[in-house]
């Protein structure tokens, strides 16, 4: 028994430590990904579900790791959150998403506003507001052409400190989306102070409708809510035809997911936005 209990032990340290190092190997390579430019940000449509038009698209960011291939965000976001590494990325996200907007406006194409991801810590700190501020400068781009999405979990930390971000933020022009909406507990009574736009519906939500009664009521109690407060409601993870029917069927009118379009590097989010002059 005791031998056992030392190689169980063993066992577990070993496989700690391959964690441990695999953890600190990614964080030693985010550490250099930046300057070795090796983000991507991919471009993912926004679609009216009444007439199938683009109206925005959301930038998800993807890491091409040397000798490691590309690397999905929910393998590295919270390693660049917990190192604080995420600030820098996130700053270069919602500068690289801006100016590409604005290349995308300065050829002609049809205009979109552009959701950007913010992560707690970027929003928590208390240069948000001049960060935003400079990139909009920066990209020249008009800013109810960017959309900031945020959790709601972010949402619910600190409500005196966000209230007044949120303020300043709106002020300065912005969008605001709440991100998975659903998934956390906002009181409504909060959510009514909440300056926002939008409220995006968690994809586990969508998934199975219409069949699970329970996800669809929920769907329809969110698209309810929204046009109550009038905030505009948005689902997310919208794959297959019956979605996009149950969806028009409850009248919420905007979508985004796999059935419309996968997210795409910025070259082919270009070519699919030129194609909307031939709809
Ligand atoms: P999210 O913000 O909820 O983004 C939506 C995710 O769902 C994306 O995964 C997208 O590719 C995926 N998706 C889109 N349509 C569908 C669909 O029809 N079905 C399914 N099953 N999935 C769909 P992705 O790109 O892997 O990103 C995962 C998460 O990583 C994001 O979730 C977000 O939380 C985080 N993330 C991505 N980019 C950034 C960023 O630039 N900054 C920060 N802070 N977080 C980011
Ligand atoms: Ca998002
Ligand atoms: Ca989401
Ligand atoms: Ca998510």
């Amino acid at each position: 028994a005791k031998e056992s209990g030392r190689s169980t032990y063993r066992f577990f340290t070993e496989t700690m430590n391959a964690d441990a190092l695999e953890r600190l190997q990614l964080e030693n390579g985010l550490r250099q990904a930046l300057e070795r430019e090796e983000f991507q940000l991919h471009y993912q449509p926004q679609v009216s579900l009444s007439d199938g038009r683009i109206i925005g698209a959301e930038a998800l960011i993807r890491w091409n790791r040397p000798e490691h291939g590309m690397v999905p965000p929910d393998r590295f976001i919270s390693i660049a959150e917990e190192s604080g590494l995420i600030v820098p990325i996130g700053r270069w996200v919602m500068r690289e998403a801006c100016r590409q907007t604005r290349e995308w406006q300065d050829a002609g194409l049809p205009p979109i506003t552009m959701a950007v991801n913010l992560s707690a810590l970027q929003f928590r700190r208390d240069d948000i507001l001049a960060t935003v501020k400079s990139v909009l400068e920066e990209s020249a781009l008009a800013p109810e052409h960017l959309e900031l999405e945020l959790t709601e979990s972010l949402l619910m930390e600190n409500a005196e400190d966000v209230m007044s971000k949120l303020k300043q933020l709106k002020a300065m022009g912005v969008r605001l989306s709440i991100d998975d909406f659903g998934t956390g507990y906002s009181s409504l009574a909060y959510l009514k102070r909440l300056e926002v736009d939008r409220l995006k519906i968690d994809q586990s939500f969508v998934r199975d409708v219409p069949h699970d009664s329970e996800d669809a009521a929920i769907v329809r109690a969110v698209v309810q809510l929204g046009r109550s407060l009038r905030l505009e409601v948005i689902a997310e993870g919208v794959e297959t035809l019956a979605h996009v029917g149950f969806l028009s069927a409850e009248n919420c009118l905007i979508a985004q997911g796999y059935y419309y379009c996968r997210p795409v590097p910025a070259e082919t989010f270009g070519e699919i936005l030129s194609k909307e002059f031939l709809r």
